[in-house]
C-alpha cells in the first residue's frame, strides 16, 4: 500500500472547522516530503456529511476522502469517534495521523494515543523532515521555548495548533469513499447540546477582543461592540472568567483556548505567562492597560497606556467608520 498521511477532520453539523482544513494543508506538506498521499477521514450522519464539505477537503489537498456514516453520529461522541478512527487507522496503516487542536481534537488524540500506544505531539506549529525522520516543533513553557521532537515509532499522532498553518488551496480530484461505520462500545450517553450559532467561534475568529480582570466586569458591552465592528469574537483572561464575567468558553490561555487571530486586542489583561500561552501566536497584538509596566506590553506590537473605558469607545467608533 502507498504511504499515506491520515487527517481526522472535524465539522459542526456539516460545517468544516477551519483548523481541520489547516490540518489537511499540513498533511499535504508532510505528504510531499515523504512521498505519501493525504487521506481525510470525516465522520457523521448522511445528513451532515455533504458534497460541499467533501469538495472543500479535496480543494485543500486531500487525495482521498473517507466519509464514515452512522445515523447515531449526529452527536459526535468522542469514544465512538475514537473507535471508528482506530478501525480506519488499522485499515489504512498511515505513516502519520494529524488532527486540529480543538478541544475535541485534543481529546480524541489523547484517547487514540492511549489506545494505540502511539507517540503524540500536541500543539504542533510545524512538521519538517530531518533525514527520514519527521520533526515536530511545539511551544513549551507557555510559548517561551520552542521544542523539537521525533517519534520513536510510527504511526504517531500530531495535533496542529489553530492558525499555525496558512490555508493554501491545492486542488485534487475528489476521490470519495463512503462507508457505513459501527460506533463500537461507548461509555457515554448523549443527552443534549446547546450551540450559540450567533457567535463566531473564538478559535476561528480573525479578530479577538479580550477582556481581563482590569475590566471589573463592566466592559462586556464595550468588548462586544468592538468585536462586532471587526466581525470578530470576544475572549477573556482567566482573571475575568474566574469572576464569572465571561463564560469558560471564552477563556484564552494555558487552561483555555489557543487562538492565533490576525489581531488580538488585550484589554485590562496583565499578560501572565499562562495567558500568553494561548495568544502569543496572534499576528498582531494590541494591548490596552493603564499600567505602563504590565508584562503584556512586551508581547504587544502596539501598546496603549490608558484607561480601557476611554479607549474602547473611540476604537469602536473609528472601526465603524472605516
Ligand atoms: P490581572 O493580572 O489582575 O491584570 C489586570 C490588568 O488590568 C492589570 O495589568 C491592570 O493594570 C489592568 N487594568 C486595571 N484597570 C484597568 C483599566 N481601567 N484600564 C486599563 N487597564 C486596566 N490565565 C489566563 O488568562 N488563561 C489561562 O488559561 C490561565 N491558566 C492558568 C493555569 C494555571 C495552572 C495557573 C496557575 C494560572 C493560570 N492563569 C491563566 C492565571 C494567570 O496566572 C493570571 O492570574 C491571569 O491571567 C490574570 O488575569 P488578568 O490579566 O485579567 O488579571
Amino acid at each position: 500500500m502507498a504511504k499515506n498521511v491520515l487527517v481526522f477532520v472535524e465539522h459542526l453539523d456539516g460545517k468544516l472547522k477551519k483548523v481541520s482544513l489547516e490540518a489537511v494543508c499540513q498533511g499535504q506538506r508532510v505528504a510531499e516530503k515523504i512521498q505519501a498521499t493525504v487521506t481525510a477521514v470525516v465522520i457523521g450522519t448522511s445528513e451532515t456529511l455533504n458534497a460541499s464539505l467533501f469538495k472543500d477537503l479535496a480543494r485543500y489537498g486531500a487525495d482521498r476522502v473517507i466519509a464514515g456514516k452512522n445515523p447515531d453520529l449526529a452527536e459526535s461522541m468522542p469514544d465512538a469517534l475514537t473507535n471508528i478512527l482506530c478501525t480506519c487507522i488499522a485499515d489504512q496503516a498511515p505513516a502519520l495521523i494529524i488532527m486540529g487542536g480543538t478541544t475535541r481534537g485534543r481529546e480524541i488524540a489523547s484517547r487514540l494515543c492511549t489506545r494505540m500506544e502511539a507517540p503524540l505531539a500536541m500543539d504542533c506549529l510545524d512538521i519538517t523532515l530531518d533525514g527520514n525522520d519527521l520533526v515536530f516543533t511545539r511551544p513549551v513553557y507557555g510559548g517561551k521555548v520552542l521544542s523539537t521532537l521525533k517519534f520513536k515509532q510510527s504511526p504517531g499522532i500530531a495535533v496542529v495548533r489553530t492558525g499555525s498553518i496558512k490555508l493554501i488551496e491545492n486542488p485534487k480530484e475528489l476521490n470519495l469513499t463512503e462507508l457505513d461505520v459501527e460506533m463500537g462500545k461507548t461509555d457515554l450517553t448523549f443527552i443534549s447540546k446547546s450551540v450559540d450559532t450567533s457567535k463566531i467561534d473564538l478559535t476561528e475568529a480573525d479578530t479577538v477582543i479580550a477582556g481581563g480582570f482590569g475590566t471589573g466586569g463592566k466592559a462586556n458591552a464595550l468588548l462586544e461592540e468592538l468585536a462586532n465592528a471587526f466581525g470578530g469574537a470576544v475572549g477573556a483572561s482567566r482573571g475575568a472568567v474566574d469572576e464569572g464575567w465571561h463564560p469558560i468558553a471564552e477563556q484564552v490561555g494555558q487552561t483555555g483556548k489557543v487562538v492565533s487571530p490576525t489581531l488580538y486586542v488585550a484589554c485590562g489583561i496583565s499578560g501572565a505567562i499562562q495567558h500568553l500561552a494561548g495568544m502569543n501566536s496572534s499576528r498582531m497584538v494590541v494591548a490596552i492597560n493603564k499600567d505602563p509596566d504590565a508584562p503584556i506590553f512586551s508581547e504587544a506590537d502596539l501598546g496603549i497606556v490608558d484607561n480601557l473605558f476611554d479607549i474602547l469607545p473611540i476604537l469602536t467608533d473609528k472601526i465603524k467608520t472605516i
